[in-house]
Order: structure tokens, then sequence, then C-alpha cells
């Protein structure tokens, strides 16, 4: 860590501030400037975390050296994380894509639904049985009866399931239907929740916060591998920023800048960045290109109709063609698809 002192201050100030590093247990090494002195804290950062350097007298600014993440970072494990669901491998070079409808409605649709997404390629299933909806006046999902259902259609295709989890009381259940936790852009810092899908040990799929910066997604992610369970695929999905034209911003940046930080796989919703399906295509195929490691995509056998999300949700032979774009850029970018 970095201390850079304030200008014109007296030895006893700077003797103050020295004195609190070395009590927290980290030796110094102070440099004197014309100007002004900077002190290094060399050793555990983390012992510093309570000390309010920043609050002392004669402090201008204070640095971190180490990042504040650790065990999702790239400096704690230097390959790749490959995260395996019933056999399906995330983070490897083959790319996966889960696919589905934004909730789980009836069991017809959800299984036509999975039928038809299966044979375009698409490895797991997604479903919203636990809507988080703005409004509580519209459809909240079917619940632990949604929940069923996706079973349902796991064992009539074989596809993993993935739903969401929006209650800490509700993991257990949850834990006994899905082969992957989702947690909600809305609910990226909950951090009880995140702490208890970590016991649960299950892979999690966390979604970026709509306004999270990236150091407090990986912050998030943290929280849950502090717990235990490194299974975690990261996903942006959008952020709110000021443009309205989508639904959301879709920050592609965000996935060169996680490759270098973690370990762990990075996926894209172009779905609810969108907003909107006839943007879903161009921003899938972008995602691929920007080395993402998988999608997330909703599809609906009847969007009209849908209960939820049906204006970003495409239809299976729209779907069954973009994976077939999709392929073309998987290949240029050394992927399988
Ligand atoms: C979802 O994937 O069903 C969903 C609600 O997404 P998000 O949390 O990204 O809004
Ligand atoms: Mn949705």
């Amino acid at each position: 860590m970095i201390i850079v002192l304030k200008k014109d201050i007296t030895q006893e100030t700077i003797d103050h501030v020295v004195e609190k590093i070395k009590t927290a247990g980290l030796a110094v090494h102070i440099s004197k400037g014309k100007e002004r002195t900077i002190i290094g804290a060399i050793g555990d950062e983390s012992l510093l975390a309570s000390k309010a350097l920043e609050a002392l007298p004669g402090v201008e600014s204070v640095m971190p050296i180490m990042k504040p993440y650790k065990l999702v970072s790239r400096e704690f494990q230097k390959e790749s994380s490959v995260i395996d669901v019933g056999g399906v491998k995330i983070g490897d070079t083959d790319l996966q894509v889960i696919a589905g409808p934004c909730s789980v409605e009836s069991r017809d649709s959800l299984v036509e639904c999975a039928r038809q997404v299966k044979a375009a390629g698409a490895r797991i299933l997604r479903g919203g049985a636990f809507k988080p909806r703005t409004s509580p006046y519209d459809f909240q999902g079917l619940g632990t009866d949604g929940l069923k259902l996706l079973a349902e259609a796991k064992k009539e295709t074989g596809l993993p399931i993935i739903s969401e989890l929006m209650d800490p009381r509700d993991t257990e259940l949850m834990c006994e239907y899905v082969d992957i936790i989702q947690i909600g852009a809305r609910n990226m810092q909950n951090f009880r929740l995140l702490m208890e899908v970590g016991k649960a040990g299950k892979p999690v799929l966390l979604k970026r916060g709509l306004s999270a910066t990236l150091k407090e997604f990986l912050m998030s992610a943290e929280y849950i591998a502090s717990q235990g369970n490194s299974q975690i695929i990261l996903c942006e999905r959008g952020i709110r920023t000021f443009e309205t034209a989508t639904r959301n911003t879709l920050d592609l940046s965000a996935v060169p800048v996680l490759k270098e930080e973690t370990h762990l796989p990075i996926f894209i919703d172009p779905s609810h960045s969108a907003g909107r399906w006839n943007l879903v295509a161009p921003l899938a195929k972008a995602a691929i290109a920007v080395g993402a490691d998988g999608l997330m995509i909703e599809v609906h056998t009847d969007p009209e109709n849908a209960l939820c999300d049906g204006a970003q949700s495409l239809k299976p032979t729209k779907f069954a063609r973009l994976m077939d774009e999709m392929k073309k850029v998987a290949t240029a970018v050394g992927r399988n698809l």
C-alpha cells in the first residue's frame, strides 16, 4: 500500500502515520521527496483495512496495491477455471449456450422450447420460477411448480437446468431441482444470499448488477468463493447508462477486462442487455468475438404471448439461425460451438 502525505507536515505527524502502520504488523519504507513524503507499507494490506489511514492527519491519499478480491483473481489461480455441469464443460475451448424462456409458463411450452433449443445446439436450459419483477402486479413465476416443470423438461431432453434463486430460504429447494443456481442482477450485492449459495456448493451463475462496477462484481463473486464454492460463472447482462435506445447498455469490454482479472468463466446475456429481439443476434456474435465463454439467450415458442420479456425473446427458428451464425464467429476466434 502506498500512502501519500500532504505537503508541509511535521515530523510528528509522519511518525504518527508510521506508528499506525507498524502496529498493524507491516514494515514501512519512507521516501522523502522535495515536496512531500510517500510511505510504502509492506506486508499484508488487509491488516490495515480497519485503520482508516485516509482519515489520519497529514494523509492525502491511500493506494492499495493488492487486489481486494483474492480467491477469484488470476493472481491466485493462473489457469482458467472449467466448471462441469452434468458433463457440460463451461470455460473450456467449447462455448456453451444457455437458452430458454424468461419464465416457466406451462409444461408444453417449456418442453417444446427445450426440445427446440437443444436441437439448435444449446446445452443448458434456462427458465425462471421465481421472477424478480419490477412491479408486484406482474407475473411472479410459478414458484415450486415451475421448478418441477424444469425437472420434467430436463428428464425429456437431458439438458441440465438453471433457474434464479431470490430468497436464501429457497436455497435447499432450489438445490433439489437445478444444476446451476442463478443470482440475478438485482441481487448481485445481496451478501447473505451470496454466502448461502457459497455454502450450497452448486455451480452459480452470477449476473452483474445494474450499476455495479467490475470490481464490485468480482467482490460479489469473492463472497461466494469465500464460503468454499468457486464454481462461479460471471454473466454480463448490460448496465444502466444514459442511453435509452436499449434496455441496458451491453458492456462488451467487461469480457476482456474480467479475463485479465479473474480465472472464472464469463458469459454474456444479450437478451436482457438489448431488451429487443432484433438486437440479440449482433450482440451475441460480438460477445463471442470479444472472448466470452458462453451466452445466455431468451427463447420463447410464442414471444408475442410470453408472460415475461417477450420483446427480447427469440423464436426457436431465429435462435437456430443465430446458432449457425455464431459457429462461424466462434471458429474465427479459435473456439468451438
Ligand atoms: C433473468 O435472467 O431472468 C433475469 C431476470 O435477468 P437479470 O437478473 O439479468 O435482470
Ligand atoms: Mn427475462
